[in-house]
């Protein structure tokens, strides 16, 4: 047996704070435990977002944790073609469409929905893509294409779910209300989501379930903020052809407050704690590892 495979893989738009070394910790640990191997995976798909100075301190805190990982470290920034040929694939089997609706003229439609009673959202608390853009005739999106409008191409749910109609992942850690063992996926609940948009050729979900398996990763050990989203990337995996890997999720740390920790709290980012003298063991202490 090939030695298990385990990620993490931060944004580089903030500062890592506790729950990120709690998450580090956690994928370093259980890859030395099983004799696998870690790899650290830099998601930077969005140029508005994420800094290079903040990469930089992502290696910098990671290593002082006391966490080896494997390099070369993917970039996501560097592999769009990947996540365009995925576009393509999905585009074929007919799977996207383009929607033209800005953000305004989104949350107008949802305020109009609104009047006929609450409109559904999803389980990060967005409403569900209110248009109508799917039923769009084909003249009229070429047209808009054309005019250079920018757009977002999203997931016909209804379609794809008739694709992958008995849909499952092995949770081995727990789902915010203690799911564990087979949780049926329920991608529906997001709606058509979006999986690229006309500037960056991919999106959070697709560019994660493509890294994730051109990396051969077999154990995603991330926070339970992200639990609902594994929905996402098993249907995606289905449409693409993937096979599943197994999923922890694991408990978030808060805030004195309870509220999930934010990387703009200046409290509880790991060089501020660095600065006030903490060590990697204080670090391991405070988000309750042994
Ligand atoms: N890049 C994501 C984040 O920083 C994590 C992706 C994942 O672990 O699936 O929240």
């Amino acid at each position: 047996m090939p030695p298990p495979v385990f990620r993490f893989a931060p944004s580089p738009n903030g500062y890592l704070h506790l729950g990120h070394a709690f998450s580090a910790l956690l994928n370093s640990d259980l890859a030395r435990e099983a004799g696998g191997r870690l790899l650290l995976r830099i998601e930077d798909i969005d140029p508005t977002r994420c800094r290079v100075e903040f990469e930089t301190a992502i290696y910098e805190d990671l290593a002082w944790l006391g966490i080896f990982w494997e390099t070369p470290v993917r970039r996501q920034s560097e592999h769009f073609d990947a996540y365009r040929e995925a576009v393509e694939r999905l585009t074929a089997q007919g799977l996207l469409y383009p929607s033209f609706e800005s953000r305004t003229e989104i949350a107008r439609l949802v305020a109009e929905r609104e009047k006929a009673g609450p409109w559904p959202r999803d389980p990060d608390g967005a409403p569900l893509y209110p248009g109508a853009a799917r039923s769009l005739p084909a003249p009229e999106r070429q047209r808009l294409i054309e005019a250079g409008t920018p757009y977002a191409l999203r997931l016909d749910m209804a379609a794809a779910r008739a694709r992958a109609k008995h849909l499952a992942w092995t949770e081995q850690g727990e789902g915010p209300a203690g799911e564990h063992g087979t949780v049926p996926a329920r991608p529906e609940a997001w709606g058509d989501v979006i999986l690229a948009r006309k500037e960056t050729p991919t999106s959070y979900h697709l560019s994660v379930v493509i890294d994730d398996a051109l990396q051969g990763v077999t154990d995603i050990v991330r926070g339970q903020d992200l639990f609902w989203s594994t929905s996402v990337h098993r249907l995606l995996q289905e449409l693409l052809g993937i096979a599943p890997p197994a999923y922890r999720h694991h408990r978030l740390i808060r805030d004195s407050d309870g509220q999930k920790l934010s990387k703009s709290t200046k409290a509880t980012a790991l060089r501020e704690l660095r600065a006030g003298g903490a060590r990697p063991a204080d670090i391991r202490r405070l988000v309750g590892l042994s």
